[in-house]
């Protein structure tokens, strides 16, 4: 075929994962368009990006696309679309790799492509392209981990408020049950090259608008051996990130576990400019964490002393929440929300337990019908209900109920918002630290106290939903396909 064009689809979700944070630019498409022009210099590539707005006008000549498991019903049908006008589509990404894990899903999904890219993709595009141009596609190529050997140097235009993602590192050891990390990315940390972080932060550096922050995608601040070399290594070459930066974030390397606070640590985010840390906390209970959750690295008589930490250094304690059908109650809701106002984290993020395919949650549940319980792991609970409708399972939704659950689905729904809407207090005192930070020049402490005032304000609804959304994402309109 002639090889002119490529769409790079990235589908419109419902509310889902955008209620925690701002946009970010999809990264897996700019580095697919990296490769495909080392190859092919003469292919254009597009990344059509339906959650800022772009509209699918079907003008490439291939459709590549990827998705989260909860807009991949969208992305299918956008699928369905370009094939229905003749043209091939190939998918990827961390839904439709993880699915391939369950061939009976699988079979019903991949038959919206007409390629299936499983794992990481960068290792099969010259392959794809290859076959592409001679008309003989493969049904499933099936990548594997490859080393980074080029910097990612994101093109697509920022607009006000967005974030520019840099990746650090892939892959992670800790294996939490709720978590497709370890499944798709492996069980190793692997850090990229820091010539190539060094580059793509001076890349934000020279695009970058007065509004911009960076962001480092998920849980790259894990390894204790890599984190010190990356963070020198900004701080001796490039001073600090424009803007500000933030990260997902072990909290281990915050207060370790002896209760230790680690300052060489701390000094090093904040010299570079970081104004926010993103935790993991999951829950305040021992027995919730490792019973439940499989989480065997937090210690919760740590977290206000973290949070106290983070402050010291002017940097954002934004943590998150899992409630689960098994163990949540609004008795217990009402407690976690108390105390973790006490310990003074800033934004919180609530959610609700969701197995998302590929990881060992799912495993247990669609395979064997059981979910863990008791602190020891030895235990199992029955699975009473579960519901296959990828288009909940965006951690708002209760998508599943074990046996005896105290609550109707709904309700734990509830319980979720009643915390996002309950959680934070302090906003005019915050919304006045920022005012008076910034007065000072201190913009990284305003940074900290107007997200949160900003969060809080959002999150009670005090702010519309709408305007807020609009504001970071874009006009978000569902366009029609037909
Ligand atoms: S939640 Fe974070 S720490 Fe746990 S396995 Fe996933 S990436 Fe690793």
């Amino acid at each position: 075929m002639q090889l002119q064009q490529i769409d790079f689809v990235n589908p419109l979700h419902g509310e889902g994962y955008s209620k925690y944070g701002v946009y970010c630019q999809p990264y897996g498409g700019e580095i697919i368009r990296q490769l495909v022009r080392q190859i092919d210099p003469s292919i254009k590539f597009r990344i059509l990006d339906e959650t800022r707005g772009d509209k699918i006008d079907f003008e490439g000549d291939v459709m590549f696309g990827t998705a989260y498991t909860y807009p991949v019903k969208r992305l299918y049908r956008i699928a369905r679309a370009y094939r229905s006008r003749g043209k091939p589509v190939v998918l990827g990404g961390i839904h439709v790799s993880m699915i391939a894990g369950y061939p009976e899903l699988a079979a019903e999904e991949y038959k919206n492509a007409d390629a299936i890219v499983v794992g990481e993709g960068e290792s099969v595009v010259a392959d794809l392209i290859a076959d592409l141009k001679a008309g003989r596609l493969k049904p499933v190529y099936q990548g594997h981990p490859v080393e980074s050997d080029f910097p990612v140097l994101c093109e697509e235009p920022l607009r006000p408020g967005w974030q520019f993602p840099v990746q650090f590192l892939r892959g992670c050891p800790w294996g939490c049950e709720f978590c497709c990390v370890p499944g798709m990315f492996g069980s190793r940390y692997r850090q990229r090259p820091i010539e190539f972080i060094l580059q793509e932060i001076e890349h934000y550096h020279d695009v970058r608008g007065p509004t911009n922050t960076m962001v480092s995608l998920d849980d790259d601040l894990n390894d204790p051996k890599t984190v010190y070399p990356v963070l020198e290594a900004i701080r001796a070459n490039l001073g600090e990130v424009q803007g500000g930066w933030n990260s997902a974030t072990d909290m281990n390397l915050v207060v370790n576990f002896k209760g230790r606070v680690n300052h060489k640590f701390l000094r090093l985010a904040s010299d570079t400019n970081c104004y926010s840390l993103y935790f993991g906390f999951e829950n305040v209970h021992s027995r919730v964490l490792t019973g439940e959750l499989g989480v065997k690295k937090n210690t919760p008589k740590y977290y206000p002393k973290l949070a106290k930490a983070c402050h010291d250094y002017g940097i954002m304690a934004w943590g998150s929440t899992i409630l689960s059908p098994q163990s949540a109650t609004w008795e217990d809701v009402e407690f976690m929300v108390d105390w973790y106002n006490a310990a003074e984290i800033d934004v919180m993020g609530w959610s609700i337990l969701t197995p998302l395919p590929g990881t060992p949650l799912f495993d247990k549940m669609y395979r064997e019908g059981i979910v863990y319980s008791g602190d020891d792991r030895s235990q199992a609970t029955k699975v009473a209900w579960l519901d296959l409708d990828w288009s909940k399972y965006d951690v708002l939704h209760t998508v599943w109920l074990p046996e005896g659950a105290q609550y109707e689905p709904e309700e734990y729904e509830e319980m979720r918002e009643w915390a996002m809407h309950n959680y934070e207090t302090g906003l005019t005192k915050s919304a006045l630290l920022a005012a008076y930070n910034l007065i000072r020049g201190r913009t990284r402490w305003a940074m900290r106290h107007g997200v949160r005032a900003f969060m809080g304000l959002k999150h009670r609804g005090v702010l519309p939903e709408k305007l807020v959304e609009r504001a970071f994402f874009g006009k978000r309109v569902r366009h029609e396909l037909d």
